[in-house]
């Protein structure tokens, strides 16, 4: 079934490729870009309007804490870093049940998904002895939402009592943590082009995890050829750790445990000395750019620009949801535009760098070439924006237009040539009954603190 998306307002394609007239699918894949004032090489079955549309990759979100949507601005967090602010809420995030993992993925999901994101990547670490089947739940509520994921399976075994951070009832034994590692691989990573299931492993921090783990870590991973996450460099905080217990900044405890490596992502990166950068790039290890995280934890601003120069790949990410406290792609896309402004100049940072982080920067990172970029053979993750909105109006160049005004919700996308978000509503997803239930499950989470 060829369909022919045609006669968009305009198309920003990632690869500088002129698609004027539209965009032609097959299945789950694009077969052909329509040049302005050409038509499709073929007879199509169908045809879709994109008169007024705005047509753009599906934006790739490659660092998130879905569970955190159910402690958006929780009081005793507020204003504090990351060390205080992760303190507040650790016993809170103790108390997640099956239901809210999955309630907390699934509105995560809605939320990115609306906002133009059609891959996503989650970092869940909380493992307590209730629940060990998180990312088993997570798959099965993207599977059903039609969201393409690359779930990475967290851990904790730093406890307090062991000189780490987290409290003892939220970290987990390594034998444990990677046992699961390695059935969740077995059960869920698809390793195929437009796969919408991978599974990749993620220690969560160097204040939060072992050494030996971490080594431990990437040997399974690499024995089954997945990717390897962990948060690194975030903040000053997370420096001195490193050098009072270890004697080592941040990466060179990286390096040690063998994690200096292009199978890698890290969230963040803002702490990096030149010297530092210069390896990350020589490794062509990947960071997840998390502007709006790093702006309301007061980390400091990533060094995005002299990372992607140095040759790691660049995407963006969210951040969980605690931190940030939102799950809107396409505006992080603009903060990114705008911190990186700030910073650079603007004869340095284009709206077109930070749309190109959101999509194939994080394609990059997440080592998918299917996804990220409008070009025939790549997937069908296609978001459509409008300008009907009094906030467009008057504006010029439409792809601008998208991030200085400041786009937020899709009109229509789809994801691997299925419509999942159509005349601005998720297929499928009952909004209101999702919104009630994710609020009562918050209230009981906030309420045993
Ligand atoms: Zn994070």
């Amino acid at each position: 079934m060829r369909t022919w998306i045609k006669n968009p307002l305009a198309v920003w394609t990632g690869n500088d490729t002129d698609a004027g007239n539209g965009i032609v699918i097959d299945g789950t894949r694009i077969l052909e870009l329509v040049a302005t004032g050409s038509e499709p090489s073929e007879k199509c079955d169908r045809e879709f309007d994109a008169n007024g549309l705005v047509i753009i990759p599906g934006l790739i979100n490659c660092h998130h804490h879905f569970y955190q949507t159910l402690t958006r601005a929780f009081p005793e967090a507020l204003n504090k870093e990351l060390f205080d602010w992760l303190i507040s809420l650790y016993p809170v995030w103790a108390g997640l049940t099956e239901e809210s993992i999955a309630l907390s993925t699934e509105l995560a999901l809605a939320e990115l998904m609306l906002s133009g994101c059609s891959t996503a990547s989650d970092h869940h670490y909380l493992f307590t002895n209730q629940i060990s089947t998180a990312v088993d739940i997570q798959v099965e509520t993207a599977r059903n939402m039609g969201a393409r994921v690359v779930l990475t399976r967290g851990s904790m075994s730093l406890g307090k009592s062991n000189g780490g951070l987290p409290p003892d009832s939220v970290v987990q034994d390594e034998d444990v943590i990677l046992a699961e590692s390695e059935r969740l691989i077995q059960a869920y990573h698809d390793a195929k082009p437009g796969a919408f299931v991978q599974i990749a492993l993620a220690p969560c921090s160097p204040f939060s995890v072992t050494q030996n783990l971490m080594r431990d870590s990437a040997t399974l991973a690499r024995k089954h050829g997945v990717l390897l996450h962990t948060h690194l460099g975030e903040t000053e905080d997370e420096n001195e750790f490193c050098v009072s217990k270890f004697g080592k900044r941040p990466i060179d405890l990286l390096d040690d445990v063998g994690w200096l490596a292009d199978d890698v992502w890290l969230a963040h990166g803002v702490r990096f000395s030149d010297d530092e950068i210069a390896r990350l790039g020589n490794a062509g290890t990947g960071i997840s750019h998390c502007p709006s995280s790093n702006m309301l934890l007061a980390s400091g601003v990533c060094r995005a620009k002299e990372l992607e120069a140095a040759g790691a790949p660049v995407g963006l990410g969210v951040d969980g949801s605690a931190s940030n406290d939102s799950s809107n792609m396409m505006q992080e896309v603009r903060q990114a535009f705008l911190l990186q402004r700030t910073r650079c100049g603007s004869a340095n940072i284009s709206h077109e760098d930070a749309l190109r982080w959101g999509t194939a920067g994080g394609a990059q990172v997440l080592h998918r070439p299917e996804l990220g970029t409008l070009a025939p053979g790549s997937a069908a993750d296609i978001a459509m924006f409008d300008l009907d909105e009094l906030r467009f109006s008057g504006s010029g160049d439409p792809i601008a237009a998208l991030v200085l005004c400041g786009a937020h919700k899709v009109r229509h996308m789809m994801v691997g040539g299925e419509w999942r978000v159509t005349n601005g509503e998720l297929v499928g997803v009952d909004v209101a009954r999702l919104r009630a239930r994710h609020q009562e499950l918050a209230d009981q989470l906030t309420a045993r603190a």
